[in-house]
């Protein structure tokens, strides 16, 4: 017999999309349509339904860049209709592969009631199922034009990102506005097609279930009319129906179905337009559950469900509906789907605790596993916290974007800093964003690293990004693939149960230890260096805010102001979304998050500010406050500030300063740069021979793609050292000794301040940078004289090691990593750290000369992507950063928290006790708050900060009811240990409550 496959498949592929699709709709008839634009912000649907309409003519443009126009539809559906299912369509200008990242909008009725959404991948609108004929049809569209800016040629600059700058020009043109017949025999016979099609493809060449696909799809199209296919739909189904309803072979992967829209909290759109992306999403989403009943759909992130609550209630009214229905499914337990690289621990337990409590005062429900398909890479401390938050299983699948390591494992345990371990699922289809195509289908089965000993895997379903969700020809593939010969098999299942069965089916899994390190997106721990050092500020200033409401509260008696930390810990919650926190939204974005974390850093201020009052006073004492359990006279509590040590010497040398006091001598050379740091414990410099630290270096850095997100390794290859010195001086203040350097490079310019303190073993390096720059990289390299293994950098809560050398190709892809206030590189007995007040991402090298392997380590301190934001970081930026000599795990720990949370000095009448405090080398507090539930009992956190067995215990200052264990989010536990005993095992977190 002769091959006519290619024959087949492409008759097959014409035919469907020539004259099938299109023939889903029989009959139309315009609609009558008249708008009203409106520029700027949006309005609420009782103004939009009530505003001045005038006519709008269909193929007219609409539409600048952000704003909205609201559409009146209005038309009669015709008498000889009557029996028939009517549809609206509607074709705002859609380019159909752009679902999310385009103009959209929400459909109302006259009463206001929401119908459901439209975009460029579901374009139509019910009016009735079997129309009546005659009845009038009145639909109003709050359409928002927002601008294409990942299109054709993607990552190019545009001023369109921020509504200030944006173009008045409208984007779209309106094609169609009309009503028609839709004819579902024909609709379900392009499925058909389109599954078959699919399939086989994926098949090898002349199996038998391949050639008995096509043979069917020849014998389908033989009886199809092209002339009268809504007549003859139905007979070319029939020949079809055999090899459809071929069941699956008995080994065949398992598919659980979740239909989903990853929607970016804000991303290429503002904040304000995700609450509309959310809303219309949702509206979708609780349409088609009506539709078909074996349909799930599943949105994670409390916030998203807390906006359409408070903006389109009558949205969140068929949400809540559908949630206690068990068909729209709260997922991931987050506040957002933030970061998890660069937030502090207790930033990532109050995602969790605002997730929970959200989910569970709406719903009634907990999520019982982390959601986190997109954001960029995954600290080694998360197992721990997932675990003492509740959760049992944890959902990703970023890391089969890394650039040159395959991940080798779709199902496995995945073990932190601390040796928790959590059951971890990566879906082996590759991607948040299914739409069951063939291909997608068969690569689940594939690719899926567990088929020896497993055979399920999790595909999420439906447009994501901006927001689309599963569509009814998505749910229609599904139903074909339930179960068919030659496929995966594909059913809409909860995760919950997809991982009980996945963890009852794999009794052996594999375990991860260490990072989920993303081999890609480097340049998100350093873009948009304003967003990064504002969330650093805010995470402090509400710990702090706490701390003192907490001991005020206490002591005397202050009223704890709840529900002001709650609203500002939402706010920082939302900003480590995980495309706002790394940097890679656009102008408007950042321009509005560096407003909002100011306002978080000055509100909890005001707070702290005011608890400090109520506990001193008021009186002419000057009494210090020290905010972490550290540092200071008195940890935690206020007092007189302690007598200081003598005043740094300064001499001149070589045109360069020596700056000494009994801790370390530094060497600033004529360059401005630190030619020498000797520790005076131990006699040896961190500072190599002939070599200088603090040495800014500017490197070229234009990435192949992603351009705030990315970072090339061949950025390396070209770099400008910036010795050159515009003026060198020095002082010595209130015992301080300050070098200042200025220098000016390119177009930017930085003045530098080295201080060093009476009794300080850190050398604070400030610079100012006014950075103006284009595609540039900007670090800060100390080359040390330390033979380290590994850099030791901060996580949440603990620390972990990297090594240096690049021996394989998951080190040497760990090009640019992340820190939190310090990374440490040492031998036994002597180290040097680098802290800092707003830096994340670090690169370390590793040299050899005849003296010995000395290591570099360079921090990132701006970058100067134009993609999506053209200006991105350009402007004046203090970074603060410190040299630690003679550092070990314990001083490096402490640098970095002193240089993060410093005291504060307060004129008042008296002292103030602290409400904890801690002995037992390594413990630190985190935290100090009152308990979520408004009981007033006291929250203690504390955790092992250096990685070893610690034993030591809480003293409580003040009358308790005795001092329970608890989870990270304040649930009572099984078996909690009770009393104030502290041992703890490396890097332990254990969240205490004391009971008033
Ligand atoms: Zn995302």
């Amino acid at each position: 017999m002769h091959d006519d496959t290619n024959l087949t498949v492409g008759r097959a592929t014409r035919v469907l999309n020539e004259r099938v699709s299109p023939a889903a709709y029989s009959s139309t008839v315009p609609l009558s349509v008249s708008a009203h634009a409106l520029t700027g912000e949006p309005i609420t649907p009782e103004e939009g339904l009530t505003l001045e309409f005038t006519p709008f003519e269909v193929d007219s443009a609409w539409g600048p860049a952000w704003g909205t126009t609201w559409f009146k539809l209005t038309g009669s559906v015709p008498a000889e209709w009557a029996g028939r299912r009517v549809e609206a369509r509607v074709d705002l200008g859609f380019d159909t592969n752009m679902t999310g990242f385009q103009c959209e909008a929400l459909v109302y009725r006259a009463d206001g009631s929401p119908v459901k959404s439209i975009n460029p991948r579901n374009q139509w609108i019910p009016i009735a199922d079997a129309a009546e004929g005659d009845e009038p049809v009145e639909l109003y569209l709050e359409a928002a034009s927002n601008p294409v800016l990942l299109d054709y040629h993607p990552f190019l600059p545009t001023q369109e990102g921020d509504i200030e700058t944006s173009s008045p020009e409208p984007l779209y043109r309106a094609r169609r506005m009309e009503l028609a017949v839709f004819e579902p025999e024909v609709f379900e016979l392009s499925l058909d097609l389109e599954v078959l099609l699919g399939l086989q493809a994926e098949l090898p060449a002349s199996e038998p279930r391949r050639m008995h696909i096509l043979q069917a799809l020849d014998n389908a199209l033989d009886r199809l009319d092209l002339q009268h296919i809504v007549e003859t739909a139905s007979e070319a189904r029939a020949q079809l129906r055999d090899v459809l309803d071929s069941p699956a072979d008995a080994s065949s992967h398992r598919i659980a179905a979740i239909g989903h829209a990853h929607i970016d909290s804000a991303w290429l759109w503002p904040l304000r337009e995700t609450i509309r992306k959310v809303a219309r999403t949702a509206s979708s989403m609780t349409e088609l559950i009506d539709r078909d009943p074996d349909f799930l759909y599943g949105m994670s992130s409390a916030q998203q469900y807390e906006w359409i609550k408070q903006h389109r209630p009558e949205v969140y009214a068929r949400v809540k509906d559908a949630v206690e229905h068990g068909r729209f499914l709260p997922l991931g337990g987050m506040w957002v789907e933030s970061d998890t690289v660069m937030p502090t621990g207790e930033s990532l337990a109050r995602q969790f605790a605002y997730g929970q409590r959200f989910f569970e005062r709406e719903f009634g429900v907990r999520s019982k596993g982390v959601w986190l398909p997109d954001s960029f890479g995954y600290s080694p401390a998360l197992p721990q916290l997932m675990r003492r938050a509740g959760f049992e299983w944890f959902f990703t699948q970023k890391i089969s974007w890394n650039q040159r390591n395959v991940f080798p494992h779709h199902s496995f345990l995945w073990e932190g800093i601390d040796g928790s371990r959590v059951f971890t699922h990566f879906p082996p289809m590759d991607t948040y964003s299914s739409e069951l195509s063939g291909a997608e289908v068969a690569k689940s089965s594939r690719q899926f690293r567990e088929n020896r000993v497993a055979s399920r895997s999790i595909a999420p379903v439906g447009w994501g990004d901006g927001g689309g969700g599963t569509t009814r020809e998505m749910t229609g593939k599904a139903r074909r693939l339930a179960n068919l010969e030659g496929s995966a098999r594909v059913a809409w299942q909860h995760p919950d149960d997809f991982f009980d069965e996945a963890r009852a089916e794999l009794t052996d899994p594999a375990v991860w230890v260490g990072e989920l390190y993303l081999e890609l997106h480097r340049g998100t721990l350093t873009s948009q260096h304003a967003t990064k050092a504002g969330n650093r500020r805010a995470e402090q200033a509400l710990i702090e805010a706490e701390l003192w409401a907490a001991t005020a509260a206490v002591r005397e008696g202050f009223a704890y102001p709840y529900d002001e930390i709650d609203r500002l810990w939402k706010l920082l919650l939302l900003h480590q979304f995980h495309d706002i926190l790394p940097g890679t939204s656009i102008a408007w974005v950042h321009r509005e998050a560096a407003a909002a974390l100011a306002g978080v850093v000055s509100d909890a201020q005001a707070i702290a500010a005011d608890a400090r009052r109520t506990l001193v006073g008021e009186g002419n004492r000057e009494l210090v406050f020290s905010p972490s359990s550290v540092a200071g006279p008195v940890p935690l509590g206020a007092a007189p500030a302690a007598a200081s040590a003598p005043a740094v010497s300064l001499t001149e040398r070589d045109g360069g300063f020596v700056l000494a006091n009994e801790q370390v001598s530094i060497v600033v050379s004529r360059e401005g740069l630190i030619t020498s740091a000797i520790d005076a414990a131990t006699g040896r410099d961190a500072i190599p021979q002939g070599m200088a630290a603090n040495l800014l270096q500017l490197h070229q850095d234009f990435p192949n793609m992603w351009d705030a997100w990315d970072i090339d390794r061949f950025y390396r290859n070209r770099v400008d050292d910036l010795r050159g010195v515009e003026s060198l001086s020095a002082t010595v203040t209130d015992g301080v000794a300050h070098v200042t350097v200025e220098r000016t490079f390119s177009q930017s310019s930085v003045r530098q301040t080295i201080s060093l303190a009476p009794g300080a073993k850190t050398v604070v390096l400030r610079s100012e940078i006014d950075w103006h720059e284009t595609e540039k990289l900007l670090k800060l390299a100390f080359p040390l004289d330390v033979h380290a293994a590994n850099t030791e950098a901060e996580t949440q809560f603990g620390f972990h090691a990297r090594p240096t050398h690049v021996n394989t190709s998951w080190e040497a892809a760990k090009f640019e990593t992340s820190m939190h206030r310090f990374v440490l590189v040492r031998e036994p007995d002597f180290g040097v750290a680098l802290v800092n007040d707003s830096v994340y991402g670090y690169d370390t090298t590793r040299d050899s000369t005849d003296a010995g392997v000395t290591t570099t380590v360079r921090l990132s301190l701006l970058r100067a992507p134009r993609f999506p934001d053209p200006e991105t970081d350009h402007g004046t930026h203090v970074i603060t950063t410190g040299l630690v000599v003679g550092a070990d795990p314990q001083s490096a720990t402490a640098a970095g928290i002193e240089m993060n949370a410093p005291a504060t000095a307060v004129m008042g009448a008296r002292e103030v006790q602290p409400v904890v405090s801690v002995t037992g080398d390594g413990i630190v507090i985190s935290s100090v708050k009152l308990a979520d539930d408004h009981s007033g009992d006291v929250i203690v956190r504390a955790y092992e900060s250096l990685g070893r067995r610690a034993s030591g215990r809480l003293d409580v200052g003040f009358r308790n009811g005795g001092v329970r264990e608890v989870s990270l989010i304040e649930d009572d536990v099984d078996g909690a240990r009770t009393g104030v005993d502290l041992s703890l095992t490396p890097f332990e977190v254990r969240t205490l409550r004391i009971t008033r």
